[in-house]
C-alpha cells in the first residue's frame, strides 16, 4: 500500500510523542504493564496477532530488530477498510514490557487513546472501545490523562488522518461505533 506519510514525518511524530505519556508516572505501574504483557510469552501467532504497524510506518525499522518478531499479513484477511490491500506489516514484542522505548510503534504510544469521527466530520479522541484481553486502569477508572499527551496525540491525528489510507481506517473504526451504538468517552 501506498503511504502518503513520509518518513521524516513519521520520525517528527515519533519524537513528539517520546516526550508524552499517559500519567506523569509510569501507568504500567498500576496493571504490571498488562498492554504490553498480555499475550505471555506464547509461541503461538494466534494467540496474539500482534501490533499492525500504519502504512509506511515500516519505513522506521530495518525489521531485523532483535527485540521483535514481524509477519506480514494481507489487509484483505483482516478487517481493515476496502481501500486496505496487500501487506500490513504485524510486530510482536520478544521481551515485554522492556522495550527501546524510542522506538515502540505507534499504537503502543496512543494508547488507551483512539481517534473517532464525529458524523459531521470533526476529529475526536475518545477512549478506546476495541474489546481488550486485559483491564487498562486508565479506561476502567477514567482516570485524567495529562494534557501534553492528549494535545500531542490529537496534533499527531490530525496529520495522520490526512493520508486517505489512514483516514478510511479511523471513518471505519467511527462508523462502527456508531452503528454497533458503543458508547464512547470523549476525551477532546
Ligand atoms: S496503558 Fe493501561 S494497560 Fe497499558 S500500562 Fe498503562 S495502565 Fe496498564
Ligand atoms: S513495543 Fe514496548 S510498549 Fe509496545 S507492546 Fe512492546 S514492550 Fe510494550
Amino acid at each position: 500500500m501506498k503511504s502518503t506519510i513520509r518518513k521524516s514525518t513519521y520520525q517528527a511524530i515519533y519524537r513528539l510523542l517520546d516526550r508524552v505519556s499517559p500519567l506523569e508516572s509510569d501507568c504500567g505501574k498500576l496493571c504490571g504493564a498488562a498492554c504490553c504483557t498480555c499475550g505471555g510469552d506464547s509461541d503461538d501467532d494466534d494467540f496474539q496477532l500482534g501490533i499492525y504497524l500504519l502504512p509506511g510506518e515500516e519505513k522506521l525499522f530495518s525489521q531485523k530488530e532483535e527485540w521483535l518478531k514481524w509477519s506480514a499479513e494481507r489487509a484483505e484477511d483482516f478487517d481493515f477498510p476496502d481501500s486496505w490491500f496487500g501487506k500490513i506489516h504485524f510486530i510482536r514484542c520478544k521481551t515485554p514490557p522492556v522495550c527501546p522505548r524510542e522506538h515502540r510503534p505507534l499504537q503502543c504510544r496512543f494508547f488507551p487513546l483512539a481517534p473517532h469521527l464525529t458524523e459531521e466530520g470533526e476529529l475526536r479522541l475518545i477512549l478506546c472501545t476495541t474489546p481488550l484481553p486485559y483491564s487498562c486502569p486508565l479506561i476502567d477508572r477514567q482516570m485524567k490523562l495529562t494534557p501534553s499527551f492528549i494535545q500531542a496525540t490529537y496534533t499527531v491525528w490530525t496529520h495522520l488522518i490526512r493520508d486517505p489510507l489512514i483516514y478510511d481506517l479511523v471513518l471505519m473504526d467511527s462508523e462502527d461505533r456508531e452503528a454497533e451504538g458503543v458508547p464512547v468517552k470523549i476525551v477532546r
